[in-house]
């Protein structure tokens, strides 16, 4: 029997995004069926409904959720009703080419579930980053679904399944920090600080923010950032060479992606010092023009981190652990809590730089 919940969903580019009713299926083979507890409102989301990302409307969004197993269909034995998920949005299939060389982070044939929740006319929802959690129940494949400590904050732990991952894992598991390290992050909004506190955590001892946002310093300061710069009034590159010495940053973190931000991060470096690009391009086309003489002579590295090259079931739970013993200040992120209704409202202010993370939060039944 399907399930008939309210849920958040973008029928065309650019229109407001609308609540109504998503029938939701009792989980097939491999799938369960998620009670969502919270969901973060991420601005992949809002790339979703502005068309950014494919053309599969109608999209059922949100991504970024934290509840627990209502149901599991045969073949499941990773989770169990009553358990506490993080979902992810990256279930390594374990038999690609990059499964099969240790590499499942660069997986080819992430898992999502086979059946797709639907409209009240029956039309099939394409389920954002195939989870689509704002929503009170969300189908996903098993492996998507998480098992983490039951006592952690539902509206903190939910922020992992995204950017918070997103950027640690650009500082730790992409960008490789070391103690004493001097990191630098072009963009500190919710993946950017998430990059910060993961440099800070690692041992880095200059952590340095950038940003044309006031608010968003003030917020890099919190997560961990030893300097702030206002790219409003100095030139970044400048900034973080006399930061650290005249030399550049270790590793430079950006988490803006456009091409500026980019060149600012490759020129920012020291000497053979890492870029990592974590923030996703806002649009197709853009492109990067790089000094080929500087692109050897720096040496070093440029990569990208794509959810910061993450292990779901690896990493969660660590993220969780250090949240836990007060080391990885997941509630800072958690600026307001709102209901499925206000999504919309959310939006207009990840653009207005008014919050760093709006999380949805169901009734409990
Ligand atoms: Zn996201
Ligand atoms: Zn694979």
């Amino acid at each position: 029997m399907p399930h008939e919940v309210r849920g958040v969903v973008a029928r065309k580019r650019g229109a407001p995004v609308e609540v109504v009713t998503v029938h939701v299926p009792d989980p097939g083979p491999d799938e369960a069926l998620i009670r969502v507890e919270a969901c973060g409102v991420c601005h992949t989301d809002l790339h979703y409904r502005e068309g950014g990302i494919g053309d599969a409307f109608p999209f059922l969004l949100g991504h970024e959720a934290a509840g627990r197993v209502e149901a599991v269909g045969t073949g499941v034995t990773n989770v169990a009703r009553g358990d506490v998920v993080v979902i992810a949005w990256r279930a390594p299939c374990g038999t690609c080419r990059s499964c099969l060389r240790g590499r499942p982070w660069y997986c080819f044939d992430s898992q999502n579930a086979r059946q797709h929740m639907t409209l009240d006319d029956g039309t099939e929802l394409t389920a954002a980053l195939g989870i689509g959690a704002f929503a009170e129940l969300c189908l996903v494949h098993s492996r998507q679904a998480v098992k983490v400590d039951p006592n952690a904050r539902r509206e903190a732990a939910a922020l992992i399944g995204c950017g918070v991952m997103a950027g640690y894992g650009a500082a730790v598991n992409t960008g490789a920090v070391m103690p004493g390290d001097s990191v630098a992050v072009i963009g500190c909004g919710g993946v950017g600080n998430a990059a910060i506190a993961g440099a800070s955590i690692g041992g880095a001892r200059t952590v340095i923010g950038v940003d044309v946002v006031e608010r968003k310093l003030e917020w890099a300061r919190r997560f961990g950032a030893t300097h702030t710069v206002d790219a409003t009034q100095h030139d970044p590159v400048d900034a973080i060479r006399a930061l650290t010495g005249g030399f550049g940053a270790d590793l430079v973190i950006d988490a803006v992606g456009r091409p500026e931000t980019y060149l600012q991060a490759f020129l920012a470096r020291d000497h053979a010092g890492r870029l990592v690009n974590v923030g996703v391009p806002p649009a197709q086309g853009m492109t990067v023009e790089l000094p080929m003489s500087e692109v050897f002579g720096r040496g070093g590295s440029m990569r990208s981190s794509w959810y910061g090259d993450c292990l779901p079931t690896r990493d969660f739970p660590v993220l969780i652990d250090m949240y836990e013993k007060g080391r990885l200040d997941l509630d800072g992120f958690v600026s307001e809590i709102i209901t499925v209704n206000d999504v919309e409202d959310a939006f207009r202010k990840i653009v207005n730089s008014e919050v760093l993370r709006s999380v949805v939060v169901f009734a409990p039944r």
